[in-house]
C-alpha cells in the first residue's frame, strides 16, 4: 500500500515522459553560483564579479548533448529511474553497485555532475553541456568508451580472417548467475577460452596458438539474464617455430562446433561442481540444491541441456570486424532509443524475436511493470571492476604487441604507419570538430562540479584566437 502510494506521488502529475521531471536543470538553475564559476577570470575583486563576459553567457545558455553516439530519445532509462527508483529502493535491496549505477543513470547530464564549457579555437564558437557520468552501465556514455577501444583494436587488426562464434549458457543457471556473478562469469571465460585454445593447439585442427576477444553479455532482448560470450577468433595461429599457420576447413568455423560445445561443457560444470563442494556458491533458497544429491540430480539434469555454441558466417574483412566489435562491446542491457513510453509504472518497450521466422515482424512490444523493469535492468550491473572484455592466445595482454609484431613480420606486412589509438587520443586532446565553422576545434575551457565549483579553468584558449563573441578590448 506504502509501495503503491509513493509510486503514486511519484508519477501523479506526470503525463507520459520527462518535461516535468525534477533533476534536469535549465541554465538559469546555475543562479547565483555564476559569480563563483568566472571567479578565476581577470577581476581581482570577487565582490565586484557579477556580470558574464559575452562569450560565457552564450557558452552558459544552450545545452546540448554532444559525448554521445545517442540519437534524440523520448524516453530514457533515466526517466524510469527518476520516477520510479525512490520507491522501487524503499522495497528491493541493492548492491552498493546497484544504487551507484541508479544514482549515476538518474543524474547523468544534469546539474547534478555539473557541466563544461567549450570554444572553439579557430571561430569562437562556444558551447556547453551538462557533464556525462561515464558509469559504463548507462545508455548515454557508451559512446567515447566504445570509439576508444574500437580505435585501439583497429591497430591490432591483421590482414587474416576472423570468425565469430558465441557461447550460451542454458537458461537453467540464470537464477544460480544472478546470485553468483562473478564465479559464474569467470567460469565462463575461463571455460570458453581453455577450450577454444585446446582447440587451437590440437594438431588435427590448427596446431598453433589462435588470438581472440571475448565479450560478455548477460542479457537477452527482454533484459531476461541470458548470459553469454561473444568470441571474435583469428582464423589462423602462431606456432611455437615462429609460423602462421592458416585453419584446415577454410570458409568453415575453425573448429567443429558440438565438439567445442561438448569439451566447454565438460570443463563448466567440472568448475561449478569444484566451486559447490568447496562451498563458494550462494544458493538460492528455490533452487532445492542444498544437499550434494540434489545438487547432482540437478547438474544431470544441466548436462543434458542445449549448451549452445554458435558459429557465424566469417567476417568479410577487417573493416566488418571492426564495424562489429564497436556495435558489441560497450553495449548495455537496453538502449534508450527502445523505450516507448514510461507512463502508470508502465513500461513499452521493443525487442528483437530472434525466434520470428518472418523477419517483417522481428520487433515486437512488450511492457513491463516498472518494478519488473528496474529489476531486470539491476541484474546486469557487473561486479566492481569486472573485466567483461578479455584478450587470450597471441593477443592476451603481456605478449600482444610482440607477437602482433611478430605475426606482421612472418605475413610480410607493413606495420599501420599511423597509430589511431594515439590519434584518437590525440584527437580527444584537440577536441572534437566545429560544429559551426567544421575547420576548428572545440576546446573546452570550464568545467565545474554539480556544486559550481570550478574542476578546470583555462582562458588561456581566448588569448591565442581571438574570438567572435569575445571582445577583450572593452
Ligand atoms: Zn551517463
Ligand atoms: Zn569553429
Amino acid at each position: 500500500m506504502e509501495v503503491q502510494s509513493a509510486i503514486n506521488d511519484t508519477c501523479c502529475d506526470l503525463p507520459s515522459h520527462v518535461e516535468c521531471d525534477g533533476p534536469r536543470f535549465g541554465p538559469d538553475m546555475f543562479g547565483d553560483r555564476l559569480a563563483g564559476i568566472i571567479a578565476p577570470f581577470d577581476q581581482p575583486d570577487p565582490t565586484e564579479r557579477m556580470f558574464l563576459p559575452p562569450f560565457l553567457e552564450q557558452a552558459l545558455s544552450p545545452l546540448t548533448d554532444d559525448l554521445s553516439d545517442e540519437q534524440s530519445v523520448q524516453f530514457e532509462v533515466a526517466d524510469i529511474f527518476r520516477f520510479y527508483g525512490e520507491a522501487y529502493r524503499a522495497c528491493h535491496n541493492l548492491t552498493i553497485e546497484q544504487l551507484k549505477v541508479m544514482d549515476a543513470i538518474e543524474k547523468c547530464r544534469t546539474a547534478a555532475y555539473g557541466f563544461h564549457a567549450d570554444v572553439c579555437d579557430t571561430c569562437g564558437h562556444t558551447e556547453s553541456a551538462y557533464c556525462s557520468c561515464r558509469n559504463r552501465h548507462c545508455p548515454k556514455c557508451q559512446g567515447i568508451a566504445k570509439h576508444r577501444w574500437v580505435n585501439a583494436r583497429v591497430d591490432e587488426l591483421l590482414p587474416v580472417d576472423y570468425q565469430h562464434a558465441t557461447i550460451t549458457l542454458p537458461g537453467e543457471l540464470s537464477v544460480l548467475s544472478l546470485h553468483n556473478q562473478k564465479l559464474i562469469y569467470d567460469l565462463l571465460f575461463d571455460s570458453a577460452s581453455q577450450t577454444l585454445l585446446t582447440f587451437g593447439h590440437d594438431e588435427k585442427w590448427l596446431g598453433a596458438q589462435i588470438g581472440f576477444y571475448g565479450l560478455l553479455h548477460t542479457w537477452g532482448q527482454t533484459l531476461w539474464a541470458h548470459v553469454h560470450l561473444h568470441l571474435v577468433v583469428t582464423a589462423g595461429g602462431l606456432t611455437e617455430d615462429g609460423k602462421w599457420v592458416e585453419p584446415k576447413y577454410k570458409g568453415w568455423f575453425l573448429f567443429p562446433v558440438t565438439a567445442l560445445s561438448k569439451v566447454f561443457r565438460g570443463k563448466f560444470i567440472q568448475g561449478l561442481k569444484k566451486a559447490y563442494y568447496a562451498d563458494e556458491l550462494i544458493l538460492p533458497d528455490n533452487m532445492g540444491i542444498d544437499n550434494a544429491t540434489a545438487f547432482e540430480m540437478w547438474v544431470d539434469q544441466l548436462v543434458a541441456r542445449n549448451w549452445v555454441v554458435h558459429s557465424k558466417p566469417p567476417f568479410a574483412g577487417p573493416e566488418e570486424v571492426v564495424r562489429y566489435i564497436g556495435r558489441y562491446t560497450h553495449r548495455v542491457a537496453i538502449s534508450n532509443h527502445r523505450i516507448l513510453s514510461i507512463e502508470d509504472g508502465q513500461i513499452l518497450f521493443t525487442y528483437k524475436d530472434n525466434k520470428e521466422k518472418d523477419k517483417d515482424k522481428l520487433w515486437k512490444e512488450m511492457t513491463l511493470s516498472a518494478d519488473e523493469f528496474i529489476t531486470r535492468f539491476l541484474w546486469h550491473v557487473l561486479p566492481k571492476g569486472y573485466h567483461r572484455i578479455r584478450h587470450y592466445g597471441f593477443l592476451n595482454n603481456g605478449q600482444k604487441h610482440a607477437n602482433l609484431a611478430l605475426i606482421r613480420e612472418i605475413l610480410g606486412c607493413l606495420v599501420p604507419s599511423t597509430d589511431s589509438a594515439e590519434a584518437a587520443a590525440d584527437n580527444e586532446e584537440i577536441g572534437r570538430a566545429c560544429p559551426k565553422c567544421e575547420n576548428g576545434h572545440m576546446r573546452t575551457f570550464l568545467v565545474t562540479d554539480g556544486f559550481g565549483q570550478i574542476l578546470k579553468c583555462d582562458i588561456s584558449v581566448f588569448q591565442t584566437h581571438p574570438t567572435e563573441n569575445y571582445d577583450d578590448t572593452s
